[in-house]
């Protein structure tokens, strides 16, 4: 098989698309391979950090879609007692990005334009196709598919794994899924109150020992969009009874007193977990985005570090497909993605929730008075901001060797 064999991607998620148009754009071959019949439109990510919409911006998606969302230039963390305990202000990294700002809106808005850059660029889908197993020689790999007409073999130069947290591929990969699992259960409700009269920027962390929350306003079907709680929960209570109309009603009124009772739009509960891949390659088999990394999403990581390491990942395929590149480049991704997962997102995700959750008065107390500190001066601000915005982590991967 000769290395102009087609890229196979598996998964036509966020981090999948990314990676086939990514190639598509050095017109590499390459064909998505997804299991569902079109794209999923499940309420998932919502909050861009600035590098990302740069990436987004190189491969000519971004207009479309920052018509589609919210700019937020400044977001608290709050206390449900204490009020703001601060507002960060995007503004202040303004000569580091042409976006100095969170960007809101659905993962599922984007997904289509990403698919849309694709099949202009010749690329294509197979829908109703599940990534099975592969077998993989010097030269390329043989990936089997099932699909209502059966199962199908389909050769390709190299494999992306891109088919989310519960990866095939990575379990065909045979690398292990290292980390842990939180024992929450987050409920996250879409809510008909409007939160900007009571103070709240549209993105927001509230600390609380017992009933600490994020919260997004999300852009929805439009004006007024739709503010979004995440709740965590008990993992014991069974999930019928935390998604229950007086459930949601008790713990929205304990959180956020209302004189009426709240209308509810969507909802719906998920585990969380912190895990990396122990290895993101094994020959031409590759992983991406949740396959090879997840996160709880406090700080708004998964989506963008799957964005991430897909434009990484691209970067470098491309010469290596075209035989301009020795195939060892494809372990800098390796290395340069798991360190920035590693050294950033888990411990930073980790530390927010932490901060979030804290029960011990003193401990809490620090903390609280740690980001004050921070947040009051210039300095500190603008490099918190470098961090929590992951401009830091995309630098720092590009100057892993
Ligand atoms: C409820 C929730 C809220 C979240 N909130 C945030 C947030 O606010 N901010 C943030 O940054 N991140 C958030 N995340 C994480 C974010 O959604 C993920 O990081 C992101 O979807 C990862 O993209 P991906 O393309 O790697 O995987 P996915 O989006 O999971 O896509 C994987 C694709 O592979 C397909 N697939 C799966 N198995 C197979 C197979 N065997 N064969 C073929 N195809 C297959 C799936 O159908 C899917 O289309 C959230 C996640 C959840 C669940």
């Amino acid at each position: 098989m000769d290395s102009r064999t087609p890229v196979i991607v598996v998964g036509g998620g966020p981090a999948g698309l990314a990676v086939a148009v990514g190639l598509a754009l050095q017109d590499v071959a390459v064909t998505v391979y997804e299991a569902e019949s079109r794209l999923p439109r499940d309420l998932r990510a919502g909050s861009f950090h600035p590098p990302t919409l740069e990436m987004l911006d190189s491969i000519g998606v971004d207009r479309d879609f920052r018509a589609l969302g919210y700019r937020v230039p400044r977001w608290q963390i709050r206390g449900r007692r204490e009020g703001v305990i601060v507002e960060w202000d995007l503004s202040l990294i303004a000569d580091l990005t042409p976006y100095p700002f969170r960007f809101h809106c659905e993962q599922f808005k984007l997904t289509p334009l990403l698919l849309k850059r694709l099949e202009a660029l010749g690329g294509t889908v197979r829908w109703r196709h599940r990534f099975l197993d592969a077998t993989q020689g010097a030269d390329g790999v043989a990936a089997r598919f099932e699909t209502p007409d059966g199962i199908y073999t389909v050769r390709g130069s190299y494999l992306v794994g891109a088919d989310g947290g519960r990866s095939a591929v990575r379990h065909t990969m045979n690398v292990a899924f290292e980390g842990f699992t939180w024992p929450e259960r987050f409920l996250v409700v879409g809510i008909d109150r409007d939160l900007a009269p009571a103070g709240l920027t549209m993105n927001a962390y509230i600390s609380d020992p017992v009933d600490w929350s994020a919260i997004f306003k999300m852009p929805h079907d439009g004006p007024p969009g739709l503010w979004r709680v995440l709740i965590p929960t008990d993992a014991e209570v069974p999930e019928e009874e935390v998604l229950n109309a007086d459930f949601i009603e008790r713990s929205l009124q304990n959180f956020l007193p209302w004189d009426r009772p709240y209308g509810i739009a969507h909802k719906s509960t998920y585990r969380v977990h912190q895990r990396v891949a122990s290895d993101f390659r094994q020959g031409r088999m590759l992983l991406v985005g949740d396959a090879a990394h997840v996160n709880n999403p406090l700080g708004a990581f998964g989506l963008n570090g799957a964005l991430h390491g897909a434009f990484n990942l691209v970067e470098k395929l491309g010469p290596v497909w075209r035989g301009e590149a020795p195939d060892s480049l494809l372990d800098r991704y390796v290395r340069q993605r798991r360190a920035a997962n590693v050294e950033f997102v888990q411990a930073q995700s980790i530390r927010n929730k932490q901060l979030l959750e804290e029960r011990d008065p003193a401990r809490r107390a620090e903390r609280l008075d740690e980001i004050r500190r921070i947040a009051a001066d210039k300095t500190l601000h603008k490099e918190y901001l470098i961090k929590s915005s992951m401009i830091w982590s995309v630098r720092r991967a590009v100057e892993v060797e």
